[in-house]
């Protein structure tokens, strides 16, 4: 049994080490949990940021982490312990370089803005981790659960560009409209079906607009790749 600990704030996230999903708190939280709270912060320039701090569920409460270098070190040795215990990469992970000291970066994607570098020491390991990495079998698929909703749709024109390969996007085809915001305007990259599907594999449907205006054709192929 897990033991939770109250912890109120309006937007906050925890890290599930059994599988490594961002999951929001809603009152309490697992204890052992690296947590992430959010806050919106206004420039002069009339732009907002959002702003991450770090914090640790203990038995006895939440405490606040100094910086995130001090998450990433809680979460190096929870994807390490996990890592051993189910000897494969957890979702979200990946390895990224090696360097002549035998420590090894890993590549950790939380969610797709909360980016993580853990390093592996052999010290970490216990042995040469490039060895220990090289022999685990690659991620489990986890599903991808955007903040906004996407949208799908058959271009209306050839005019985008898929913003994953650089080619054009035809008119007709199936794309894939990822929201981003700026100066708070919300906006859409554009990308070819084939070119994201790995990337949004699992996406809820109702997070997907536009899915049931497709005809039966392109609707088929969406459920085949991504559901
Ligand atoms: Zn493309």
């Amino acid at each position: 049994m897990t033991d939770w600990v109250t912890f109120n704030h309006s937007w906050a996230y925890y890290v599930d080490s059994s599988n490594f999903s961002m999951q929001k708190i809603t009152g309490k939280v697992p204890v052992g949990s690296v947590i992430l709270t959010k806050r919106k912060e206004e420039l002069d320039t009339g732009m907002s940021i959002i702003n991450t701090d770090y914090h640790y569920a203990k038995a006895s409460g939440v405490v606040d982490l100094e910086d995130k270098r001090a998450a990433t070190k809680i979460l190096t040795e929870q994807v390490f312990t996990f890592m051993k215990k189910n000897n494969q990469y957890p979702p979200g992970a990946k390895y990224k370089k090696s360097y002549k000291n035998n420590n090894v970066d890993v590549s950790f994607d939380i969610s797709e803005y909360d980016k993580f570098t853990l390093r592996f020491t052999p010290e970490l390991v216990g042995d040469d981790p490039e060895m220990f990495l090289m022999n685990l079998g690659t991620a489990a698929k986890r599903k991808f659960i955007p903040k906004d909703n996407w949208k799908i749709e058959a271009a209306k024109s050839s005019r985008a560009k898929c913003q994953t390969c650089g080619n054009n996007i035809e008119k007709d085809a199936l794309r894939v409209g990822e929201p981003t915001y700026y100066m708070d305007h919300l906006n859409y990259r554009w990308h070819h079906f084939e070119c994201i599907s790995d990337d949004i594999w699992g996406i809820p449907k109702e997070n997907l607009l536009g899915f049931e205006g497709l005809s039966s054709e392109q609707k088929d192929k969406v459920k085949k790749t991504l559901w």
